[in-house]
C-alpha cells in the first residue's frame, strides 16, 4: 500500500505568501464559467466579520504579504472596507476582485480611505447584449463600465480581466477597443478555466482552435499598434489549459506559496480544490498555522513524493509540478494522476475527447447552464 505520509523535507514547507479571502459565495450575476462549487448553495455559514479579522491575524503572522477579497461578489459583504481597513493595517498588500456591481463612487472613496491597493473589475464582453446574456442581468454591462471609470477616476490603476469562451472570444478586437477608450492600465484577456461551473459547461465554452489562434493573433496585433501610439496598457493573454502541451505549474504547486480561506473557513490549497474528494480542514476547528503546516489536505500533494510516472522522473516536474490537482480528477477521477493537459501524460486522450466533444456542441449561451442558487441546490449534498 503506498505510503502518503509527509516526508520531513515536505513538512519543512514554507510560508504561505498569499491569501485568497473568499468572503462569500453570494453574487448578483450567473456566469456559466464561474469557478465556484457547483454546490455552493449547500456553504451558507459565512464567517463573521470577527472571525475573518482573526483570520487576516493569524495568516500575517505566519508571513503572508499579499491578499486578495474575492468571492462571489466580495462588495456583497458590508464589512468588506473594515476587513480592508485591517488587512492593511497588518501590513497586507490588497487586492478586490469584483464584478463591480454593488460599487458606488461612496464605496469606492470608503475602499480609498481604508487603503485598498487595488481593484481588478471584470468584463464580460464588448457589448451589452453578449454581457448581459452571460452574466444573467441587461444592467450589468453599463454598470461595470461606469464602475471601471469611477475607479480610474480614484486614482487606482485600472486593471481589467475578461474570461474569454467560444462565445465571446471573436470579440477580441472590440474588447481590447473597449478596453483602451475605459484608459485600461493592464488587461487579462484569460481563457476560462474550466472548474466548477465551467466545467459543467465546458463543452459549451471551450473555443475553437481556430478561434483561440485568431484571437492570440489580434492580440498581438494590439499589442504591436499601442507600442507604436506610444499607449502601455498590458496585454496578457492566457491560453486555454486544454490546448496547451504542458500543465500550468498550478499555485506555485500544492500548499507552497498560496492558499484559499472560504466563505465558511474551509481552507484550500487553491480556489477549486473543494472539487477533490478529500476534506479539507476550516478555521472554525484548527489554526491556520496548524492547516497550513500539519494537515494531512495541505501535506498531500506537497513537493515531489505523491508524484506518479511520468512526472516522477521528468525534468520538468520541479517548473509545473505535475499540474493541477483538480484538473487531474475532473478529468481523470483520480487526483493524484499527471495532469492530462499533459502531452506525456498517459490520459492525455481525455482533452483529445473533450476537444472533440467541444466540436459538436452547438449550445447558444442561453443554454449552458447558468451558475445559480437554484441549479447549485441540484448539486447540494443532504
Ligand atoms: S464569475 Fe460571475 S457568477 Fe461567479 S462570482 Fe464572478 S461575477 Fe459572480
Ligand atoms: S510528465 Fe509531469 S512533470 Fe513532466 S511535463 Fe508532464 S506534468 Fe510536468
Amino acid at each position: 500500500m503506498t505510503d502518503y505520509s509527509p516526508s520531513h523535507a515536505e513538512l519543512s514547507a514554507g510560508a504561505p505568501l498569499w491569501l485568497l479571502a473568499e468572503l462569500t459565495y453570494r453574487c448578483p450575476l450567473q456566469c456559466p464559467y464561474c469557478s465556484n462549487p457547483l454546490d455552493f448553495a449547500a456553504q451558507d455559514h459565512e464567517l463573521t466579520t470577527q472571525e475573518w479579522i482573526d483570520v487576516l491575524h493569524q495568516a500575517r503572522a505566519m508571513g503572508a504579504v499579499q491578499m486578495g477579497f474575492s468571492g462571489g461578489e466580495p462588495l456583497v459583504r458590508k464589512d468588506l472596507e473594515e476587513l480592508v481597513a485591517e488587512a492593511r493595517q497588518l501590513g497586507f498588500y490588497t487586492n478586490l476582485i469584483t464584478s463591480g456591481l454593488g460599487l458606488d463612487e461612496a464605496r469606492i472613496q470608503a475602499l480609498r480611505n481604508a487603503g485598498l491597493d487595488h481593484i481588478q473589475i471584470s468584463l464580460q464582453a464588448a457589448d451589452s447584449d453578449m454581457a448581459g446574456a452571460l452574466a444573467g442581468s441587461s444592467k450589468a454591462h453599463a454598470r461595470k463600465l461606469a464602475m471601471a471609470r469611477a475607479v480610474k477616476d480614484a486614482g487606482y490603476p485600472m486593471v481589467l480581466n475578461v474570461v474569454l469562451h467560444r462565445h465571446n472570444i471573436d470579440q477580441i478586437d472590440r474588447i481590447i477597443e473597449l478596453c483602451v477608450e475605459l484608459g485600461a492600465d493592464a488587461v487579462e484577456l484569460a481563457n476560462c478555466q474550466l472548474y466548477g461551473w465551467a466545467h459543467l459547461n465546458r463543452t459549451g465554452l471551450l473555443p475553437s482552435k481556430a478561434q483561440l489562434d485568431a484571437a492570440e493573433a489580434a492580440t498581438e496585433r494590439w499589442r504591436e499598434r499601442l507600442a507604436g501610439e506610444g499607449n502601455d496598457m498590458r496585454l496578457l493573454f492566457v491560453v486555454p489549459d486544454y490546448y496547451a502541451e504542458r500543465p500550468k505549474a498550478c499555485m506555485g504547486g500544492w500548499g507552497a506559496i498560496f492558499m484559499t480561506v472560504t466563505p465558511d473557513g474551509t481552507v484550500l490549497p487553491c480556489h477549486s480544490a473543494r472539487d477533490l474528494p478529500m476534506t479539507f480542514p476550516t478555521v472554525r476547528e484548527q489554526a491556520l498555522r496548524s492547516i497550513w503546516y500539519d494537515s494531512f489536505a495541505f501535506n498531500r500533494f506537497r513537493g515531489e513524493a505523491w508524484m506518479p510516472a511520468p512526472c516522477r522522473s521528468c525534468d520538468e516536474r520541479h517548473k509545473d509540478y505535475g499540474g493541477c490537482r483538480c484538473q487531474a480528477f475532473l478529468l481523470t477521477g483520480d487526483p493524484a494522476a499527471t495532469d492530462p493537459v499533459c502531452a506525456l501524460s498517459p490520459d492525455h486522450g481525455l482533452i483529445e475527447t473533450a476537444r472533440e466533444e467541444a466540436a459538436q456542441d452547438v449550445r447558444s449561451v442561453a443554454q449552458l447552464t447558468p451558475r445559480n442558487a437554484r441549479e447549485s441546490k441540484v448539486f447540494c449534498r443532504a
